[in-house]
């Protein structure tokens, strides 16, 4: 079942020039930053009421958020949903007809389990859902 909005991923060229602006100019604070391997970006998350930004920088040209920005600039670049099965709920949209990009969840950012669906199918909003790992408290 989805529990909450988890996060909102927004896709920027620099975390060193985004952060100041979300510190400076709405007054939040940065918790923390991670390298996402498996995803090649570096993330820098910010709570806002129980929901966090979460900038993402790529790594690498090989990057999907480095071809994001080639495409379409900097700007939001995912909404992810909480949720207590996502193994229940990737099979659930499956069997509404929504394609998937994970069939399997995997190791994403602080300490979570993500799987993404694929905007062709969710209206154009690229969509993660994520899930606090069995017997791990989330990092964030
Ligand atoms: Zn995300």
């Amino acid at each position: 079942m989805i529990q909450s909005i988890d996060h909102l991923g927004i896709a920027v060229r620099s975390l060193d020039e985004a952060i100041p602006l979300y510190e400076q100019a709405l007054g939040l604070r940065c918790l923390g930053r991670e390298e996402v391997e498996s995803q090649r970006v570096r993330t820098a998350f910010f709570d806002v009421g129980g929901v966090h930004l979460e900038l993402l920088e790529p790594t690498a040209p090989e990057s999907p958020i480095a071809k994001f920005l080639a495409d379409k600039g900097e700007g939001i670049h995912h909404i992810a949903f909480r949720t207590d099965d996502i193994a229940e709920q990737l099979k659930q949209a499956s069997g509404a007809g929504v394609r998937l990009i994970h069939e399997q969840p995997f190791d994403g950012a602080a300490g979570k389990l993500v799987a993404f669906l694929h905007p062709k199918s969710t209206r154009g909003v690229l969509t993660e859902l994520c899930a606090v790992k069995p017997g791990a408290e989330a990092a964030h």
